[in-house]
């Protein structure tokens, strides 16, 4: 009995992994065709300052609507655009449009709104990537200060010598540059100190067991303070509660980001939000209690 259903998942897992391969190949496929076919689209997700509080700028993350295989999240074809390098095209058009849409939205009043892009390794690694970037600022005609690229620290590493030329070659054209999911991959502080960026990003990780978690509450005002120290900007990434807000608040965290303030939302609706978002609805723990009576 043992041995049989053994063999059974045997084979399903084989045939599993067969049917993965297959399905990776006709998704790479219909990926190619997306860009044409504006299958692509950007959300956008608030970033607030918290002292004092104000919405700081916006995330833009990819999302992919295929008439065939449904919505496909990124963390799941991403990695097939790496593959098969469409992630240039895509990454190319990701940048292009959140500089338009935040472009739009200055227009709109929104005017000291920053824009973030998530970049890729083999973009960072094309050799003209800084160009492009020079370009698209130029084109949609926002200040370079107000955009801000993404990178892993995975990515950094990997590359270190040419990334580091590649993120001073960014910083000498003015934008800021952020380590993304910061502490979950194996960045040497010592390499850290000398990368030009301006922000970390705390990873999702180390925020979801504030305020109780012992490892995560030590954790946390570790990277902020050591942030701090480098000079940079410390932003929490995923924050979905009250409670974490208030201790990422009190231990000086600059920015948090999550579901807290807000998902990610399309792009109409992400303008309304910042133009309708008041600090009092954060219920932020520096302000005065309600006085009633
Ligand atoms: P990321 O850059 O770390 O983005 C944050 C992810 O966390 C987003 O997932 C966002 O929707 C999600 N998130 C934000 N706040 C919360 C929260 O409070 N709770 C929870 N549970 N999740 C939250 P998303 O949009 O699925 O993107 C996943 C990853 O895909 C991104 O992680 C980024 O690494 C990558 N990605 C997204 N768009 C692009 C892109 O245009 N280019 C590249 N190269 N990568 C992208
Ligand atoms: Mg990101
Ligand atoms: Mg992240
Ligand atoms: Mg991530």
């Amino acid at each position: 009995q043992a041995k049989a259903a053994g063999r059974c998942t045997f084979i399903r897992y084989d045939d599993h992994m067969d049917v993965a391969a297959r399905q990776r190949a006709v998704v790479s496929g219909a990926l190619r065709r997306a860009l044409d076919r504006g299958e692509l689209r950007l959300v956008f997700q608030p970033r607030m300052a918290l002292s004092p509080p104000r919405i700081t700028g916006v995330e833009a993350l990819l999302r992919w609507s295929s008439p065939e295989h449904g919505d496909i999240a990124p963390s799941d074809f991403i990695p097939i655009a790496e593959e098969n390098g469409m992630i240039l095209e895509i990454g190319e058009w990701v940048l292009r449009e959140a500089c338009m849409m935040l472009q739009r939205w200055r227009q709109h009043g929104l005017d000291d709104m920053a824009v973030s892009v998530n970049v890729s390794v083999l973009q960072l690694l094309r050799g003209d990537f800084t160009d492009v970037v020079a370009r698209v600022l130029d084109d949609v005609g926002i200040p370079a200060h107000l955009l801000e690229l993404e990178l892993t620290e995975s990515v950094l590493m990997a590359n270190a010598e040419q990334s580091a030329a590649q993120l001073h070659a960014f910083r000498a054209l003015g934008v800021s540059l952020a380590i993304d999911d910061f502490g979950t991959g194996y960045s040497s502080l010592a390499y850290l100190k000398r990368l030009p960026i301006t922000t970390l990003k705390i990873d999702k990780a180390f925020v979801d067991g504030l305020p109780h978690d012992a490892e995560d509450s030590a954790i946390t005002p570790t990277i902020v303070a050591m942030g701090h120290s480098l000079g940079l900007r410390v932003v929490a990434e995923g924050v979905e509660t009250r409670a974490q807000m208030r201790f990422l608040a009190e231990r000086g965290c600059d920015e948090i980001q999550g579901f807290w303030i807000s998902p990610p939302l399309e792009a109409a609706q992400c303008l309304a939000f910042v133009r309708n978002w008041r600090p009092a609805s954060m219920q932020l723990p520096h302000r005065a209690p309600l006085v009633t009576s």
